[in-house]
């Protein structure tokens, strides 16, 4: 099925929807565009679960170079990696040292580093990472995922760092043990780390489509008497455009994720999974040139 579907021009169109493109450059002039109308970007190489240390130093090659291209076009964006991507599977260490290149790199082009969050089995030794680069890089962002039941305390561990961290509601099937299954449940707890984000982390960036979790975080900064621009609002490539452009125009501080590259099946899949609309506009593409 992956083959099928990651060779068949038929699902071009779905694809092209939440990926900016194959090449770097694709992705470069989405963030232009998105500059154009106040939103900022956060350039994603596709890419996951490398499994030996030439995939992991391929991955960070391609990531320098797209540093690179940040300070050449000078266009306002932040990196996210994934660290499976840089070989934390099988190899911490350089895992680590990856990171940190990539850290420093961002940070000579006037930029950071943001870690997405991948499955439970890598919640642990992320943090570990995360943890391990803060005293030197307290500006990198870490995502953190509200429906696991455990994210609540992992945040507590960190208080005294005063993490700066992406806030989502968990992109991967997890098992009822360890993550919350129920809307909302997830979105108590989202409330609720969203309001423990704005009192002792900081600059909280609300990753969310979900306007009434938006809407809450607005309402906390109200009520904390802190400014608009005390926190970000994030959403995904493709997904509520308008919405976006609308939250800019107001004054908040909006960033899109730009994914780009040849390797989004894994990434167009969660897409699907989060909204079955997006499965049947999938299917009927695929359908009408049958
Ligand atoms: C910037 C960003 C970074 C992320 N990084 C991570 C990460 O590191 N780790 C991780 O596990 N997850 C990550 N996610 C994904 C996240 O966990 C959710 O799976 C995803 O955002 C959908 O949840 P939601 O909060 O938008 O709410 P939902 O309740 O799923 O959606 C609210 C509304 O948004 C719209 N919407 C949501 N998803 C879609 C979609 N796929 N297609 C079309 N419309 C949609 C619909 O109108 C829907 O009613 C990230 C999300 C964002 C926005």
């Amino acid at each position: 099925m992956q083959n099928f579907i990651s060779q068949s021009k038929l699902t071009r169109p779905v694809v092209a929807r939440f990926v900016a493109g194959d090449h770097l450059e694709d992705a470069v002039n989405a963030i232009q565009d998105l500059n154009s109308r106040g939103i900022g970007g956060i350039l994603d190489l596709l890419g996951e679960g490398v499994t030996d240390p030439d995939g992991a130093q391929g991955a960070a090659d391609e990531y320098l170079t797209s540093i690179k291209r940040i300070e050449e076009t000078k266009i306002d964006t932040t990196v996210s990696i994934k660290l499976t991507q840089l070989g934390l599977a099988f190899d911490k260490g350089s895992c680590i040292d990856h990171v940190r290149r990539l850290a420093a790199e961002a940070r000579a082009v006037g930029t950071y580093v943001e870690i997405d969050m991948e499955q439970s089995e890598y919640v642990f030794d992320t943090i570990d990472v995360y943890r391990a680069l803060h005293p030197d890089f307290p500006d990198l962002r870490l995502a953190m995922q509200a429906y696991l039941r455990r994210t609540a305390v992992d945040l507590e561990t960190m208080a005294t760092l005063k993490p700066k961290v992406r806030l989502v509601k968990g992109a991967y099937a997890e098992p009822e043990e360890i993550a919350f299954q129920k809307k909302n449940e997830i979105d108590a707890q989202y409330k609720f780390l969203t309001e423990w984000l704005f009192e002792r982390g900081t600059m909280p960036a609300i990753a969310s489509h979900d306007e009434r979790l938006i809407d809450h975080a607005k309402a906390v900064a109200l009520h904390l008497g802190l400014d608009k621009d005390s926190f970000e609002v994030q959403m995904l490539y493709g997904i509520r455009p308008q919405l976006q452009e609308k939250l800019a125009a107001d004054g908040y501080k909006v960033r899109t994720y730009v994914p780009f590259g040849s390797a989004w099946y894994p990434y167009l899949m969660r897409r699907m999974a989060e909204r079955p609309a997006n499965l049947k506009f999938f299917l009927r593409a695929l359908a009408s040139r049958n």
